[in-house]
């Protein structure tokens, strides 16, 4: 297996604002691995998501990643004078792909998410579920070797999150990409990853790897007694 990901100790602290934020993280991400942060607010792991992303630097330890990332954000983050199609394309655009390249990556996303036919609307046109898949098209039209995601369906209704749910599940299966979450739902996390790494406090406590076939039920014994582990874990 390919490792894509590899912190070792990792530290990141605001020191202006006296913060430790994450202290001594270590995991790693294989290729093709759909791996998920649960935790409680403030748990330092949308700060992991950034570290990944380049955003911010480490404070300490060591962090191997690629440059190639991308990431989904919680509101979709879509720019609202641009149509879907301009949404999706424009960082193609801005790196000087060739015409037909970035309408053929563009096309090619939006099929994947079930957008074609709403290429030339515009975000406020757009339910919130849409406006996700938009934004899961556009991370993915880049082609980044990893895919982070940032609770992005947290601000939508339970059913339209089951629908982004497979949605998602399908894009992994059919692209093979490496993702990472953070989640605050730990039935998400189970639902969807791999592998779930449980955070309190600005530290991994354990990660947990995920045996369940898919696809999963979630009334399952097997996947009610990983909830229970993992909230006792959250709980300890
Ligand atoms: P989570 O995503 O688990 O809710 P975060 O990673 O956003 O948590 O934050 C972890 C901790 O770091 C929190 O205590 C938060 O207040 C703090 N923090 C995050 N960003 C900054 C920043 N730019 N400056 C100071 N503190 C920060």
């Amino acid at each position: 297996m390919t490792k894509v990901l590899d912190f070792k100790n990792v530290t990141r602290a605001y020191k202006a604002a006296k913060v430790t934020a994450i202290a001594d993280v270590s995991f790693e991400v294989n290729e093709s691995e759909f791996f998920c942060f649960v935790g409680p607010s403030g748990c330092g792991k949308s700060t992991i998501l950034r570290l990944i992303g380049g955003i911010e630097p480490i404070t300490s330890g060591t962090m191997e990643k690629p440059n190639e990332v991308s990431m989904v954000f919680q509101s979709g983050a879509l720019l609202p004078w641009m149509s879907v199609e301009e949404n999706v394309s424009f960082v193609n655009k801005a790196k000087g792909l060739s015409r037909m390249k970035i309408d053929e990556q563009t096309t090619k996303y939006l099929k994947m998410v079930d957008l074609e036919a709403f290429r030339f609307r515009y975000p406020r046109e757009l339910s919130g579920g849409q406006k996700q898949r938009v934004g899961i098209a556009r991370a993915l039209a880049v082609e980044p070797k990893v895919l982070l995601l940032d609770e992005p369906f947290s601000a939508l209704d339970p059913v339209t999150t089951d629908e982004l749910h497979e949605c998602l599940l399908k894009v992994w299966q059919e692209t093979q990409k490496t993702i990472v979450m953070v989640s605050h739902s730990i039935e998400e996390a189970v639902f969807l990853s791999d592998k779930v790494a449980v955070m309190k406090q600005g530290g991994i406590k354990e990660i947990l790897e995920v045996k369940l076939k898919r696809p999963r039920n979630s009334e399952s014994k097997d996947f009610l007694q990983l909830l229970d582990k993992i909230k006792s874990l959250l709980e300890s």
